[in-house]
């Protein structure tokens, strides 16, 4: 944006490249802006667009007339270009029928990168994920969500391992975002604006380039709106139901308009989970208003709309009473076309409570509904049989997408490396192939182990890095700072439990017998470090507390500095973390998880997975690419399922891993540790691939609505 530094004319794509997110995935790219200026990519928490603002010129002057600068420069350029350019990807050679068709997809987050903090967990991850594998991939896919000006919070832990959230207002000049048809000098401005309780709100939006995918990022902090209401978004997910409400409305009524405003059309809407829903009420009313009747309008809705839903537990979904919806709808339900009865009825959970339940909503008015697992399935179709209560469960008509991640953002530059030297240039262009991971069979084990060391490294330092700048700003005591890690080191093995803290994912798990756990650590031969890292909701006491019992740990000198907790997980600490550990450990009570896809990250990197059988994880073990915690069986109560699951972890541990791991030859290389790692990087990357997860989007949600014949509801 405009305090930019004056770019020389030769390097002045160079603001083109920092404002396209598709910098962050391409590895000619970062090395654009790591060779300009490596202490600046390292103090901005590599954020190009920042870099910009605060190189001296005289720098730049310098650049433009390096050659080897000017190499990397041009070759970025040139991907850059062509990528955005030609039109040969996959999805115009697979389906030239459609290659004009556009595609809206709505969520609440996205998660591009750790320099657009507007995301809070794995649901903004996958939408992220997704946009830049439909970039990749050539769909001709829109995306719309939210401007949260203080986004998520930043994680402080005290000394007393009290989570501290800490709000932050953005500095929208080191941002990439684009406002849309800003005045000079103007931010976001008004596009159009919806109607909320009595009152008129106005709308403008963001655009934020993710390669050639184009994200629209909506926001209420523009001129005409009271104070209030350009606060109206000003966070992620706060606990305050009215302003979650109000939000959604912002997201789907808004999100329609501002598409509208755009001249954007398109044919085929998906939505990500129920915080979408107001996208399909709003298109149900505008059909009345242009003269259907409901149900035509209705129909018309359901034929071009996908939805998504990702919570396998019924608190998780958003519920409104009635009278709250008519307190903040009724200037809505004035509106042409706007049939609040019907409207309701659909969102109705069951006929006796007066609730409307957002997903609920979305499954009536959408043609396809997809869970987020094999598993997850199951328990989705089970959760909303009220809605088609005259079928049989399992002929519910909800279908399963299981997740997958964008390989070129999670995968290691070190392993990256590695694939380039064996599997030849192009496996990326064809990560979804089995075959393409074959070759990492013939990878030997030194080189494998050794870039498996040099990731560990990378992972130890930064922890230490940042136990030392805790230290040194004083705002850490030196107690503080061994939990962050500093007598972490690299040659024992290491375990991350690293997610969200919640109650269902059991971060304490491990604790269950401590005297045990503390001789599996302390061990002197085969040592285990464990780090902890993830962020408690605000409004969750006990996680919090779960946090702070893990937090105790670290701080308990007879585990010696051996177990740390990473403050503030973010899509940057992630990075570290699921290519740096040894071992990725992941037991929620089982249904819960319903994909989780961290997993998956660690997997690719080499990581092996330990994990109970939830979410994704049956779909992805094969009996030699990780571990399975416990059996199957679900009928235990919380407490005999803890116990069950957390001896069968430290029998794990004992017996297996652990000895695994330190299993050597003589030159420090532990053989079949790797054929472990091996089968997981073989086995996981192309089959949870977001490349594999957008195609099968493409033909198995998309096409059958661009393709007359509709399956039968
Ligand atoms: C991948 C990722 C998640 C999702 O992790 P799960 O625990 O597997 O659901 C959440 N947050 C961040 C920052 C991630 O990178």
């Amino acid at each position: 944006m405009a305090s930019e530094t004056a770019l020389p004319t030769r390097i002045e794509r160079l603001s083109e490249l920092a404002h396209n997110m598709w910098w962050s995935w391409h590895r000619s790219s970062r090395a654009v802006f790591t060779s300009l200026d490596y202490p600046l990519w390292s103090l901005s928490g590599h954020n190009p667009v920042k870099i910009l603002q605060d190189i001296p010129p005289a720098r730049l002057r310098q650049a433009a007339h390096d050659s080897a600068f000017l190499e990397l420069y041009d070759r970025a350029i040139g991907e850059l270009d062509s990528d955005v350019v030609r039109n040969d990807h996959w999805f115009a050679r697979a389906h030239p029928n459609h290659k004009n068709r556009t595609i809206a997809y709505f969520s609440a987050e996205f998660a591009l990168h750790n320099s657009l903090p507007i995301y809070a967990g794995g649901l903004g991850i996958l939408a992220g994920d997704l946009l830049k594998e439909a970039s990749d991939l050539g769909l001709p896919l829109v995306g719309v969500g939210l401007m949260y000006p203080q986004g998520y919070f930043q994680q402080q832990i005290g000394p007393d391992g009290w989570q501290q959230e800490v709000y932050r207002q953005l500095d929208f000049r080191s941002t990439p975002l684009l406002p849309v048809r800003a005045l000079p000098g103007g931010i976001c401005s008004p596009l159009t604006s919806i109607r909320l309780g009595e009152r008129d709100v106005y709308l403008g939006a963001y655009l934020v380039r993710v390669g050639r995918v184009e994200l629209y990022l909506v926001c209420t902090d523009v001129e005409g709106n009271s104070p209030e209401d350009r606060e109206l978004t000003s966070r992620l997910y706060t606990a305050e139901r009215v302003r979650r409400l109000q939000q959604e409305m912002v997201l789907g009524i808004g999100g329609v308009k501002i598409l509208e405003a755009l001249d954007i059309r398109p044919e085929i809407w998906h939505g990500n989970e129920g915080h979408t829903a107001f996208m399909m009420m709003e298109r149900i009313r505008r059909g009345v208003e242009e003269g259907r009747s409901f149900e035509d309008a209705l129909d018309k809705v359901r034929s071009s709309t996908v939805f998504t839903t990702h919570t396998p537990v019924p608190a998780g979904h958003d519920v409104f009473a009635f009278d709250m919806m008519d307190e903040h709808l009724r200037g809505y339900w004035q509106m042409e076309g706007a049939d609040r009865d019907a409207l309701l009825a659909l969102g109705q959970q069951d006929a006796a409570t007066h609730q409307f339940n957002m997903t609920a909503f979305a499954l009536r008015t959408s043609a396809k509904s997809n869970a987020v697992s094999k598993l997850h399935k199951a328990v989705t179709q089970k959760m909303w049989h009220m809605v088609w209560p005259d079928r049989k469960e399992e002929d519910v008509p909800i279908t399963h997408v299981t997740n997958g991640v964008h390989l070129p953002t999670w995968l290691a530059f070190e392993i990256a490396e590695l694939y380039d030297r064996h599997l030849g240039k192009q496996w990326s262009a064809h990560s979804d192939e089995p075959a393409t991971f074959d070759k990492v069979r013939n990878i030997p084990d030194r080189e494998l182990w050794a870039a498996r060391r040099e990731v560990k490294q990378k992972l130890i330092t930064a922890m230490t890095l940042r136990a030392q700048d805790c230290w040194a700003s004083g705002r850490c005591n030196g107690q503080q700072a061994l939990a962050m890690g500093a007598l972490f080191e690299p040659s024992s093995l290491t375990i991350g439990f690293v997610r969200r803290f919640t109650e269902y994912k059991r971060p304490t798990l491990l604790f269950q017998d401590i005297e045990r756990l503390k001789r599996i650590v302390k061990d002197p031969w085969s040592p285990v470090q464990i780090v902890f890292a993830g962020k408690s909701h605000p409004a969750d006491e006990a996680s919090k507390r779960l946090l702070q019992d893990a937090y105790r740990a670290s701080l308990d000198h007879d585990f010696f500095g051996r177990i740390a907790f990473v403050e503030d997980y973010d899509m940057h600490i992630a990075r570290l973390l699921v290519r740096g550990v040894d071992v990725w450990l992941n037991t929620p009570r089982r249904p819960r998880e319903a994909s989780g896809t961290s997993g998956m990250k660690a997997c690719m990197n080499g990581v092996l997975h330990l994990s109970v059988p939830d979410g994704w994880w049956p779909e992805g073990y094969n009996g030699t690419n990780g571990w399975t915690i416990s059996d199957e069986s679900l009928s235990w109560n919380p407490e005999q399922e803890d116990e069950r699951d957390s001896v069968a972890l430290y029998e794990l541990l004992e017996q297996e891993i652990i000895p695994l791991y330190y299993e050597r030859d003589r030159y420090g290389v532990p053989h079949r540790w790797l054929e472990r790692v091996r089968s997981a990087m073989i086995s996981i990357s192309p089959q949870f691939s977001a490349r594999r997860m957008m195609k099968e989007y493409v033909e198995e949600m998309y096409l059958p609505l661009l393709e007359p014949k509709l399956p039968p509801r």
